[in-house]
């Protein structure tokens, strides 16, 4: 039998969130239907809801960092069982079959994957098939077991959350493109992925620099662990930080002057950009020529990378500073992230306050 969820749904780029009771399918053999406990947001979200990479397929439901308890599983389901903790990340299923599926690199499935929201189930092999996908701004979500992740005790549920995002996005690239121990490496933007990406830098043993606009997260990156910090705005820094670092992330959300953190890698330094900014990036070529540098891109991880994210989360005694929210104030911290106001992930506290 389906079941009746709340949602947390909007009609417009600039109208505000309302709840609203909709429908999840009832549990097929190879689903885990999860209550969600808490919801991250994510940039993507704000990026999706108001309209800022053309047009969104309104109605949405946001929210692809969810972790909850397990409230029933299909009959064929053998990772999972009533009351494990688990999360759900970017996607909710792929065509399983092509060659990025077959070596676990799903979310660049040839025949696309399925987005956690504003995304439509499109294949064969899915209960759901046609239908739109809405996500974890709700109170609960049926999910393939393929796609459902497992939690470490290790990490509190409400931190759990958003790194089934912004962990796996900037925890992936750092093993794709090789961080090495001792290297220098730099984290552009200092938000939900700049972060994270911060702290699994300090844990692979590099030496760790932010990259931010303007000194007043200087203190903040400094506790977080980073070892140096460089005002991007002062042209005297970013002088004296030029030909210095060997691994540039750059998360930042919004257009900026690529070639200006080109400036600062050393020879064969890496600019891996996972940041989503919707208007185009321009690289000048003397930027890349000069120093031999690479700029390349990074979209999440797969599902089994994911789980080795949370893995090495729990072993390392890793997590996100969290805002925790009521679901009544997800607008008010769509706008706080677009000003930057964010220590460092909103996430809603789903259980308590989505009535
Ligand atoms: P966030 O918390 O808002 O952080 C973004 C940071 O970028 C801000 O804190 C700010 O850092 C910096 N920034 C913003 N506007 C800027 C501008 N105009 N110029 C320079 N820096 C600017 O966002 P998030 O949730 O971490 O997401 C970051 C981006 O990654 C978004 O575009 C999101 O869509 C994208 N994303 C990509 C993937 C992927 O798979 N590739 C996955 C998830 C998210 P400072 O205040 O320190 O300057
Ligand atoms: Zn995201
Ligand atoms: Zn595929």
């Amino acid at each position: 039998m389906s079941r009746m969820v709340k949602g947390l749904f909007a009609d417009a780029p600039d109208d505000n969130f309302y709840v609203k009771e909709f429908e999840r399918r009832a549990v097929a053999p190879k689903d885990v239907d999860i209550d969600i406990k808490f919801s991250g947001i994510c940039s993507s979200d704000i990026h999706t809801k108001r309209g800022e990479w053309g047009p969104t397929d309104f109605e949405v439901c946001p929210g692809h960092e969810i972790a909850g308890i397990v409230r029933a599983v299909g009959a064929e389901v053998t990772k999972f069982k009533v009351g494990d903790r688990v999360g759900v990340g970017c996607m909710v299923d792929s065509c399983r079959a092509c060659d990025c599926c077959k070596v676990g690199e799903e979310q660049f499935c040839q025949q696309g994957m399925v987005p956690t929201y504003n995304g439509y189930y499109k294949y064969d092999h899915h209960p759901e098939k046609g239908n739109k996908t809405y996500g974890g701004y709700s109170t609960g979500i049926v999910v393939d077991e393929a796609f459902v992740l497992r939690i470490p005790d290790a990490i509190d549920l409400d931190k759990a959350a958003p790194l089934l995002c912004c962990g796996v996005t900037t925890f992936s690239p750092l093993r794709h493109f090789g961080l090495q121990k001792g290297q220098h490496f730099a984290v552009a933007g200092l938000g939900g992925l700049g972060h994270m990406a911060l702290k699994f830098g300090v844990a692979m043993g590099a030496k760790v620099t932010v990259l931010s606009r303007g000194t007043s997260k200087r203190e903040d990156a400094l506790n977080l662990g980073a070892h140096d910090f460089v005002d991007v705005k002062d042209p005297e820094a970013m002088k004296s930080a030029a030909g210095s670092i060997d691994f540039i992330l750059d998360t930042i959300s919004a257009k900026h002057d690529l070639n200006a953190y080109l400036s600062l890698l050393k020879l064969d330094g890496k600019l891996i950009v996972v940041g989503l900014s919707p208007e185009l990036l321009d690289v000048g070529v003397f930027s890349l020529v000069l120093g031999r540098k690479t700029v390349a891109g990074s979209l999440i991880g797969g599902i089994a990378e994911t789980q080795e994210m949370l893995d090495f989360c729990a072993e390392h005694d890793i997590h996100p500073e969290i805002e925790l929210v009521s679901a009544d104030y997800v607008d008010e911290a769509y706008d706080r992230v677009h000003n930057a106001d964010v220590h460092y992930r909103f996430v809603i506290d789903v259980e308590k306050t989505l009535k």
